[in-house]
């Protein structure tokens, strides 16, 4: 046992603190773990599950309507967005006191404030003004919204963090950014009848996806009302007698109830104490790691969105969980990145796991491509004008899957599936030996046999 107070201070309760520090609890180390806000991270407070909670909110609509095609009169609806945060709120603070309780459980020391280094093994506690010492320090800060300060009337705007909390539903909204978060709010506030505005300055949302899941997502968000200012960004944001305007690099402007910015997120380093230790950081202050998590300063360790590699919960809990392991439990092992299934909560919904077919192009001396767009079987008798598209890229010399995609109902779902066979490599003849569930959507992925070809490569 070291002289230390603890062989282990997690700073940060978010996914990969929490997992990192009740594993190492559970091999027998004495931790400790400061959380400067909420016990749950970013992810549990103010991320994947509140937003999925809105995500299921902003879907009643679309259900309300297509009842009617199966014979039912719903009568006339109503939405009331304080019974929505409020519900939500609830549900929020019981998964938090469950990350509390299983924390006690483990036997690791929790402390309700904000931990920054005095030293490589020194933490000063913020609040209680205390100091801890620690053979080992885990970082697991996570990551905050990015405000450009340079954007004039920046301050005006509100972000993914407030806007989980925002007294009053806005009739209008404009959305900066084209990224996971601006597009995944968009389809909430849109379904929840607020008139949705994205301004993206690139010329097609959702940089880094598939083609085919870019335009199909920019169609089906067209079709539902929700505007698209495409090559644009900000050059000022200001209060004009009250109304919220913001003024567009074009010369136009918009005026909204809201201005949401989402327009990436930064490492959370700031105030640490990281430069007085020589932890080396990366152009945006991530903190630099190698494949065990450590950084350069022997006995200090990171994990999850402060490195900003793939900044997702599974991969933050996947990383505290394989340090614990090595540091703690003498089972080092390496987290694998390959085939990291991913989805935008979109609606519709977008499901991807592996390469994007430009990616696979370069990637794949010959490619073969494999797409159906088709009307789902609920679209029918509903009458709902949406499509529904599953994608395969395949490695024609291997015969090996690298790329699946989806949009329509259930995409994270279905992917979240097909990715452990991506990931043991499965090949399209496996797919095509897999007997089809039927009726599904998701089996147009075993009984698929055409290959898609350009329409001018197919008349040649
Ligand atoms: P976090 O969960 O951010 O935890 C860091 C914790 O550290 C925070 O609680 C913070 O308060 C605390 N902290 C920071 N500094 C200090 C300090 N000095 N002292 C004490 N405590 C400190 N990912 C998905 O996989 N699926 C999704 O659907 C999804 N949706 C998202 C939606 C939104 C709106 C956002 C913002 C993110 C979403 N993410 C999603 C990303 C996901 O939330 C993060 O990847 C994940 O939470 C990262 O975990 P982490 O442990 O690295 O950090
Ligand atoms: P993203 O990186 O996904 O998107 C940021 C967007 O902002 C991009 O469209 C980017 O444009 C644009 N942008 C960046 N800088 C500027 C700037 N200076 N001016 C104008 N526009 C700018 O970040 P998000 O904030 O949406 O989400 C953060 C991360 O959280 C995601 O990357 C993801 O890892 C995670 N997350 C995951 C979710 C999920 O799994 N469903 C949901 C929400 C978040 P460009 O593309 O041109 O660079």
């Amino acid at each position: 046992m070291s002289n230390y107070d603890y062989d282990l201070f997690v700073i940060g309760g978010g996914s990969g603190g929490v997992r990192a520090a009740r594993i190492a609890a559970g091999y027998g180390a004495r931790v400790g773990l400061a959380e400067e806000y909420r016990l749950g991270g970013t992810c549990v407070i103010r991320g994947c599950v509140p937003k999925k909670l809105f995500v299921y909110a902003s879907r009643y609509a679309d259900e309300f309507e297509d009842a009617a095609g199966y014979g039912w009169s719903v009568g006339s609806t109503k939405f009331d967005w304080p019974s929505l945060v409020a519900a939500k709120d609830k549900e929020i603070s019981r998964l938090e006191g469950l990350y509390g309780g299983t924390l006690e459980r483990a036997g690791v020391t929790v402390f309700g404030e904000r931990a920054e280094f005095v030293d490589a093994h020194t933490l000063r506690l913020k609040t209680s003004g205390r100091t801890v010492t620690a053979d080992k320090v885990l970082i697991a800060t996570g990551g905050t919204p990015f405000v450009d300060s340079k954007l004039e009337g920046h301050e005006l705007g509100i972000t993914s963090n407030e806007a989980f909390h925002l007294k009053r539903l806005p009739e209008r909204i404009v959305i900066y950014g084209g990224g996971y978060i601006a597009i995944e709010f968009a389809g909430i506030f849109a379904g929840l009848g607020v008139d949705t505005t994205i301004v993206y300055r690139g010329d097609k949302i959702l940089r880094g996806f598939d083609d085919d899941l870019r335009d199909g997502l920019t169609t089906a968000y067209t079709k539902r009302g929700i505007k698209l200012v495409l090559g644009r960004v900000f050059t000022k944001l200001e209060k004009v007698n009250g109304r919220l305007v913001g003024h567009l690099d074009d010369g136009s402007t918009l005026e909204a109830d809201e201005i949401m910015l989402a327009i990436g997120r930064n490492p959370n380093v700031v105030g640490l104490g990281l430069d007085a230790i020589g932890v080396e950081r990366g152009w945006n202050g991530s903190i630099v790691v190698d494949d065990e998590q450590r950084t350069n300063v022997e006995n200090i360790f990171a994990v999850g969105d402060v490195c900003d590699r793939f900044n997702l919960t599974p991969v933050a809990i996947a990383e505290g969980h394989a340090f614990a392991d090595a540091q703690f439990g003498n089972n080092a092992r390496l987290v694998s990145y390959e085939m990291i299934p991913t989805a935008v909560f979109s609606t519709p919904e977008i499901g991807t796991v592996g390469l994007g077919e430009c990616d696979a192009r370069e990637r794949c001396a010959k490619l073969d491509v494999y797409k159906s767009e088709f009307r789902p079987m609920k679209a029918t008798l509903s009458g709902r004008d949406e499509k529904m598209l599953m994608k395969l890229l395949v490695d024609g010399e291997s015969g090996r899957v690298v790329g699946c995609h989806v949009i329509g109902e259930g995409a994270a779902e279905i992917v979240q599936m097909a990715a452990i066979a991506l990931r043991i490599g499965v090949t399209k003849a496996q797919f095509d030996q897999t007997m089809a569930l039927h009726p599904s959507a998701a089996e147009e992925f075993v009984t698929m046999r055409q290959k898609w070809q350009p329409v001018a490569a197919a008349a040649e």
